[in-house]
């Protein structure tokens, strides 16, 4: 282990596997699967065939039982596939929709959710935001009433990631009152009467994601899908959006950085005035700076990772990572993509997909302006 590195040989190793499949599996097929707005399902059985799907989970769950950092080492490495939309498929399969089933889940719902879920047979989505809510979560109005061993669901959710081919949603519901008291989580199949997806959301990005409006009417589930407790959901889903946001923080330092990879291969290459770009020592002081608070970014993310897998309370590090981390991503998408030239505006460059995708990441899994809320808060304002 390199000192100041927290990965191991094995952890190297898996890097390798990882970025493997990445570059040789998914990459290839880039135009396609970004142009059709759609890849094979099969991708999620590879996923969870070569272990990627359930790397935290438990063995018991078929997971692989590993430590944090390969999870890291997994979300730094997808992003290579160079489709931020896939690779958030994956991660909401392996890290946003199914960890609370893995913590909260009875016996029965892990064999019948969870374990087809990382074994890749069965895709799953995190339903919480709805036409009229986001940020505010403790405002959802998608409503379960409960009829004697049942919940019949109705309302609307959207932007949900792999909602359109999903098998089962973690989907949140109100069960009680108004506010964030009366939100509950249920696992809820698609197969179920009365659902409905909507017509395809065209997005500025992220085109292979499958994201999705999805419609609830008089959907009848059976109580047992209750997730831990009735009336507790706001409290689980704080506490999953803190993976999540580790994820987005780890994705937007990583892409960053092949980002500013690829704008000095190009600058390398791109001559002007009788000199090479990389040569004006604009560019060079422009680039060592990206770079300096790409390593910060990540350094401040594999702190909150420490944090996290010690178990400690650590919303403000999570929060601080994903505010600091996306915001710089947007900074280095702008820069690489000037460094470019016209050829970065070009769709045959990569420099112009990283450009519309990562411009998602300060918004999904909690806005910047919410992470600052938190962070806020958290000072005592
Ligand atoms: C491609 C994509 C995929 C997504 N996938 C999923 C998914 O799988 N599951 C899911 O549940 N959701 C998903 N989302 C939804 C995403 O989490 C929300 O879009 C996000 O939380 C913001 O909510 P909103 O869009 O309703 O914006 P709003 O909450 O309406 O916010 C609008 C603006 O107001 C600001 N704002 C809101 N509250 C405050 C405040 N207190 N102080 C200051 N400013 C504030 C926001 O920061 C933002 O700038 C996805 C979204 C996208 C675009």
């Amino acid at each position: 282990m390199a000192i100041g590195s927290p990965f191991t040989a094995e952890h190297e190793l898996f890097r390798k596997t990882v970025r493997d499949f990445a570059e040789k599996e998914l990459l290839p097929h880039q135009e396609k699967w970004e142009l059709e707005r759609a890849y094979p399902k099969e991708i999620f059985k590879k996923a969870a065939d070569l272990g990627f799907l359930g790397i935290t989970f438990p063995e018991a769950v078929g997971g692989s039982g590993l430590d944090a950092w390969f999870k890291v080492v997994f979300c730094e490495e997808i992003v290579r596939c160079r489709m931020a939309g896939l690779a958030m498929d994956l991660m909401v399969q392996a890290d946003i929709a199914t960890p609370v089933l893995n913590a909260l889940g009875t016996q029965a719902q892990k064999e019948e959710f969870l374990i087809p879920a990382l074994k890749g047979e069965k895709i799953a989505a995190l339903g919480v935001t709805e036409p009229g809510c986001g940020s505010d979560v403790a405002n959802l109005q998608t409503r379960a009433e409960a009829q004697g061993d049942d919940y019949v669901i109705n309302g609307a959710k959207t932007y949900i990631t792999n909602g359109g081919q999903a098998d089962f949603i973690t989907l949140a519901v109100r069960t009680g009152d108004e506010g964030h008291k009366g939100i509950s989580l249920v696992l809820f199949p698609t197969a179920t009467k009365g659902f409905a997806v909507g017509k395809k959301l065209e997005k500025l990005g992220n085109h292979s994601s499958n994201t999705a409006l999805l419609f609830f009417e008089d959907c009848r589930i059976p109580k047992k899908y209750l997730l831990g407790e009735e009336n507790l959901g706001f409290t689980y889903i704080m506490k999953n959006f803190q993976g999540e946001r580790l994820v987005a923080a780890i994705s937007s330092y990583a892409s960053a950085d092949l980002a500013l990879q690829d704008a000095i291969q190009y600058t390398r290459e791109r001559k002007a005035f009788g000199r090479r770009v990389l040569d004006f020592q604009v560019w060079q002081h422009k680039f060592a700076e990206l770079k300096t608070q790409i390593e910060a970014a990540r350094r401040l993310t594999y702190h909150a990772v420490t944090l996290f897998n010690a178990g400690q309370e650590c919303t403000t590090e999570i929060s601080m990572a994903k505010l600091f981390a996306g915001d710089l991503a947007q900074r280095v998408a702008y820069e690489c993509m000037q460094a470019h030239g016209g050829a970065g505006y070009m769709a045959e460059y990569d420099i112009s997909r990283y450009f519309r995708d990562i411009r998602l990441i300060t918004i999904g899994a909690g806005t910047s302006e919410i992470m600052k809320e938190i962070i806020a808060k958290r000072l005592g304002f």
